[in-house]
């Protein structure tokens, strides 16, 4: 099967992306991507908003979510595509974990007020607007108080992995997002698996208990995967069976290297979650 073009994981103002869902779209057009799929973090509000557009572009929508889960003390990001979005499980999931987003940003400020910073909560809810909030809205309000002089220096100091805002939340664990996403006829995809600081043997173990857990698939190409790294993960899915997916985790504009609908082609011979969801 010839795939069309297409981006399985990306953001829009329905969580910490620049880009409208409408604006999305059309920029998705504009790179020729035919088939997308928006991934906010724990938010489905953006297919709704954008189908109209989609329509009009001729794009297909698939309907797609990027779930905070857990495993063990560890967060995972879970892809969940081609699931029915109007399902009321789903919709009181999401809701759990807007309310577990509204908790943690609250204990977040906290933190940094412990650190003698200013109370950044007005300014991050702001900026999150009607849209899941999230640590990168922390970056942006630490930028705009003058406490750092880029988004990236904010994670690197404050809300990175072990630092004060990386606060400990009860996530879903990661079986319980993907019986969530079976229920109502979708797919689970581990996202951007590389990017979790694991070795590949922690990775390789990461991927058995996902799949005992009903896992269908793995991203194996998104912005700054390395190409061996892609090989061997490439490798792995054909040696345990998982489907293969692929996406920008496009944000915002301005980054030439993170574009909608550009990422290295997965191998042919990996069975493609596109297949099973056009
Ligand atoms: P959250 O789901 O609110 O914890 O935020 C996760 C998002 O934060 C990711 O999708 C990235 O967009 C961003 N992020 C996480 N770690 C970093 C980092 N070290 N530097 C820049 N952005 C990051
Ligand atoms: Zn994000
Ligand atoms: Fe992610
Ligand atoms: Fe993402």
């Amino acid at each position: 099967m010839v795939l069309p073009k297409y981006d399985l994981h990306c953001h829009t103002t329905a969580s910490d992306g620049m880009l409208s869902p409408v604006e999305l779209v059309a920029r998705a057009a504009d790179q020729g991507v035919e088939v997308l799929a928006i991934t906010d973090h724990d938010s489905v509000a953006a297919l709704h908003q954008a189908s109209a557009a989609a329509k009009a572009a001729n794009m297909r929508l698939l309907p797609g979510v990027e779930l905070t889960a857990c495993w063990g003390s560890r967060v995972v990001h879970l892809v969940g595509l081609g699931f029915d979005p109007a399902a009321p499980s789903l919709q009181r999931y999401l809701e759990g974990l807007t309310e577990l987003r509204r908790d943690r940003a609250q204990r977040i400020a906290k933190k940094l007020i412990g650190r003698k910073l200013p109370d950044l909560l007005p300014a991050v809810l702001e900026l999150a607007g009607d849209g899941q909030v999230g640590r990168p809205h922390f970056a942006m309000a630490l930028v705009a108080a003058g406490v750092c002089e880029t988004e990236q220096q904010a994670f690197k100091n404050y809300l990175g992995t072990g630092k004060v805002g990386d606060v400990q939340m009860a996530w879903p664990a990661m079986s319980v997002a993907l019986d969530l996403l079976h229920g109502i006829g979708g797919v689970g995809i581990l996202a951007h698996p590389t990017k979790y600081r694991l070795t590949f043997t922690r990775l390789r173990s990461l991927l058995t208990d996902f799949i005992a857990a009903g896992g269908d698939g793995v991203e194996v190409s998104y912005s700054g995967i390395k190409p061996e790294h892609q090989r061997e993960l490439q490798k792995i899915a054909r040696k345990m069976d998982l489907m293969v997916s692929a996406g920008s985790d496009f944000h915002q504009p301005g980054k030439p290297w993170v574009e909608l609908g550009r990422f290295q082609p997965p191998d042919t011979e990996c069975r493609h979650v596109l297949s099973s969801l056009l």
